[in-house]
């Protein structure tokens, strides 16, 4: 536990270090990836001053959510299916969804959360900036594009704001790709990310939106190999996992213990 949190301390360090002195009021926000790891390991970070954790799959984040202290804000970064839309919506201190990317689901979450629940549930709409087909989300916008508002993603941040009451669309996520992450210059799925979150803000409307730091996209992207560049690169939500919590199993491991 002594290993966590100091690994903890660790990677908070590196990430001031890494952002620019003028953002520093806006300080990136960390979420600990504990997909596949114990609830005493997000325990001792929670203890330890984390709030923000991030998982992968419902039934294990329905699980952990039910064990643990409630003011953790649970971010869920796994692919999304429709049928989980419901189930996920169901955990109170769901903080935000960061892989959104149909209108459909948005409906669906937004009819799902229950009336007890007091505040929105922030989104992120999830962007395929590398275009892998194992990868989910929408294409980005294009520097060649001449009508982004006719976007996928123009579209679907339209209906999460006018139709979508209960939702919050607070920015914008990628997952890079490895190579982009292990080159050494910069990194083009951040700057895909960077272009499409600005085309897209000039799209919206400025009254009601958005929810983002500074009033703009946040954007969600940085993982373990790759945070820094993403913080220098404007990252305002990064996601950490083997970093903190160290190597995990693969999924094909879980399956088969
Ligand atoms: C697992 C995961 C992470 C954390 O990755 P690490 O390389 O362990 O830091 C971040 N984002 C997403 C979407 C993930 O699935």
């Amino acid at each position: 536990m002594k290993e966590l949190t100091s690994a903890l301390d660790d990677i908070r360090a590196r990430i001031l270090q890494a952002t620019p002195p003028q953002l520093r009021h806006t300080n990136p926000a960390l979420v600990a990836v504990s997909k596949y790891k114990p609830a005493e390991d997000v325990l001792a970070c929670f203890e330890h001053g984390q709030r923000d954790f991030g998982e992968n799959y419902v039934a294990e984040l329905s699980e952990k959510a039910a064990a643990l202290p409630t003011d953790i804000r649970w971010h869920f970064i796994g692919t999304l299916q429709s049928n989980k839309c419901k189930p996920l919506a169901a955990i109170p201190n769901l903080f935000a969804i960061q892989t959104l990317d149909t209108a459909k689901k948005a409906t669906t979450l937004n009819n799902a959360l229950p009336k007890s629940r007091t505040y929105p549930l922030h989104v992120f709409i999830q962007v395929n900036t590398s275009g892998e087909e194992s990868k989910s989300g929408l294409p980005p916008i294009s520097i060649e594009a001449s009508t982004p508002e006719t976007s996928e993603l123009a579209k679907l941040a339209l209906h999460i704001i006018n139709d979508c009451d209960r939702l919050h669309l607070r920015g914008l996520m990628t997952i890079g790709s490895i190579e982009q992450s292990t080159s050494s210059g910069p990194n083009e799925d951040f700057s895909a990310l960077v272009y499409t979150s600005n085309a897209l803000q000039n799209i919206l409307p400025k009254d009601r939106y958005p929810w983002g730091v500074d009033g703009k996209l946040e954007l969600s992207m940085g993982m373990s190999a790759d945070f820094e560049p993403a913080i220098r690169a404007g990252a305002g939500t990064v996601r950490v996992g083997t970093s903190i919590f160290g190597s995990r199993k693969t999924k094909d491991e879980v399956a088969q213990s």
